[in-house]
């Protein structure tokens, strides 16, 4: 089938994604950062993720990226695609219960509360599982070998080197309240990992 499938698919879950984003991204420039702990690795990895992100859409819009493309299947397509609109509903469900509390990097803003419902009850980081899920679902979707895993090898990469200082951040300053909400939830996976 028509790679133009995907491409579509694509392009609509990556504008999906910014205009969930765009009303957090311009409010919490409103929001005074308290503490920021971002140095040069956050740098590093907030911009090899934007690379992961924008590959796709460089892949959509030109020929480039066309060597690497393999046939398209109507199966993965579907698979790839119920997987983009589950993360990008859990996306938006865990920027809602972060409210104010959300910043694109490494970030206490001023009165920064712990949040613990929601989609925060059972994992500490669902909007993590959600980019991992999405790039999942991209990765599936793509039928180009270079360009399908983009996202997702430079999204594990942010996940694998910003979840430890992450929580570092947040048991510096809630202490025995983030301890105790350690002790019952998960990272990622609820009720696994
Ligand atoms: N890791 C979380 C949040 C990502 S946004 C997730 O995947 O859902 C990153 C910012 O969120 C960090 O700078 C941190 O200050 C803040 N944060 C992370 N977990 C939080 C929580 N449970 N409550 C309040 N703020 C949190």
């Amino acid at each position: 089938m028509s790679v133009w499938f995907a491409k579509g698919v694509v392009l609509i879950a990556a504008i999906a994604m910014v205009v969930i984003r765009s009303p957090h991204g311009s409010r919490s420039w409103t929001i005074k950062v308290a503490e920021s702990r971002k140095g040069p690795l956050e740098v590093f990895l907030l911009t090899v993720a934007s690379i992961g992100f924008f590959t796709p859409i460089l892949w959509v819009a030109t020929p480039w990226l066309g060597f690497a493309d393999f046939a398209l299947h109507p199966v993965p397509l579907i698979i790839g695609t119920a997987l983009l609109a589950v993360s990008l509903w859990f996306f938006h469900r865990s920027h809602v219960d972060l409210g104010t509390n959300w910043s694109v990097t490494l970030e206490l803003r001023e009165s920064h509360r712990l949040v613990t419902e929601g989609v925060y009850r059972r994992v500490r980081h669902p909007m993590y599982s959600a980019f991992l899920l999405y790039a999942i679902g991209q990765t599936i979707v793509i039928p180009n070998w270079a360009v399908g895993p983009s996202y997702l090898v430079t999204m594990a990469l942010l996940v694998a080197l910003r979840l430890g200082p992450e929580e570092k951040l947040m048991r510096d300053h809630f202490k025995a309240e983030y301890d105790a909400y350690v002790s019952r939830t998960k990272r990622l996976i609820p009720g696994v990992w």
